[in-house]
């Protein structure tokens, strides 16, 4: 069984994720390509770096370090600051990830992206803020990327953190085989599930892949009983019309069992910077974010409908008590 495996980022005190406070474990890797993806660094399975241009001063030191001429030798720094320019400082086909760059950059303008972490190490974190899950009914979510993708440690880390009393829930695309799903499922209180499009083939645009396996999963989940946080997202032009949200409902209406919550997720462009720390271009171009208060006619669609739905899917009705 695997050991260990790649982590972008322990993400503590989250009220989106699950019930309560949560520390959230992203996963590096996925099998999924969404558009809008806010955290781009999840996809690859491979350690990555960012390049911030802004702090970037062109000082040329991580050229020297590089055993593997993988850097762009030192341009004037106004250039590469320029809004379209398609410079990056790391030549991707030749860097094996070594980290040296990183090393010697003394002004941040170099970063790691993904550490190799055991269970053990990750549950050492999490269990520090066991106190904060007990007052709000929190815990750990196991995110990513795509936890299926790393199923044997996903588990292995589900497992123990129950043994160790702590509320688990799992943030999953379910395009998996439901084998793998399942394996992960029951050892979930909750399952943050993503309905990204209806539509097959705007799903395969905007995402890569068929929606079929994910739309078989949920019919799965609901049968075995499984707490089930539906996430709707609203992109403009793809899922913002009433039309669209009739048609989820319907969907939602024909599942042999009920979904706990739906989760009504508004479209934003905040993450676009992190694209270009990574040297790809944001896939979603100008389009704005979605303002929650535009969409509420959305909501009220689904509220009117018996099902019980909210904007952005805080969990922190019990956390904010405490608080
Ligand atoms: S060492 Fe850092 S600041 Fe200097 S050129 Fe490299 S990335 Fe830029
Ligand atoms: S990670 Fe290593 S190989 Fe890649 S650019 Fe940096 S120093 Fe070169």
């Amino acid at each position: 069984m695997t050991n260990e495996t790649l982590i972008t980022q322990i993400q503590r005190f989250s009220v989106n994720d699950g019930p309560g406070f949560r520390t959230n474990i992203f996963l590096k890797g996925c099998n999924l390509k969404c558009s809008w993806c806010h955290n781009p660094e999840t996809q690859s399975t491979d350690k990555e770096i960012y390049w911030k241009k802004r702090l970037c001063v062109q000082c040329g030191e991580c050229l020297g370090a590089c055993p593997l001429e993988a850097i762009n030798p030192p341009i004037d720094p106004a250039s590469a600051q320029e809004e379209g320019s398609t410079y990056y400082k790391i030549i991707k086909s030749r860097c094996d990830n070594c980290m040296e760059c990183v090393e010697v950059c003394s002004y941040g303008a170099l970063e790691a992206v993904g550490q190799a972490m055991t269970v053990e190490e990750i549950l050492k974190e999490v269990e520090s803020d066991m106190l904060f899950y007990k007052n709000s009914d929190g815990g750990m979510t196991i995110s990513g990327g795509e936890p299926t993708q790393h199923k044997n440690f996903a588990l292995k880390l589900m497992e123990a953190g129950k043994e160790r009393g702590i509320h688990i829930c799992l943030d999953t695309s379910g395009h998996c085989q439901w084998a793998d799903l399942y394996a992960l499922a029951r050892n979930a209180e909750v399952i943050l599930y993503d309905l990204k499009h209806l539509d097959d083939a705007i799903h395969r645009k905007l995402t890569g892949v068929s929606n079929k396996l994910i739309l078989e999963n949920l019919i799965h989940l609901v049968e075995i009983g499984t707490e089930i946080w539906l996430r709707i997202i609203v992109i403009p032009e793809h899922s913002i019309s009433l039309d669209y949200h009739r048609r989820c409902i319907e969907l939602l209406k024909s599942l042999p069992g009920e979904v706990k919550r739906i989760d009504i997720i508004p479209f934003h462009n905040w993450c676009e910077d992190k694209y270009g720390w990574l040297g790809r271009n944001w896939p979603m171009g100008e389009l704005e974010s979605v303002d929650p208060s535009d969409i509420q006619p959305i909501l009220d669609h689904y509220l009117e409908a018996g099902l019980n739905a909210t904007i952005g899917g805080s969990g922190f009705e019990k956390a904010k008590q405490i608080a």
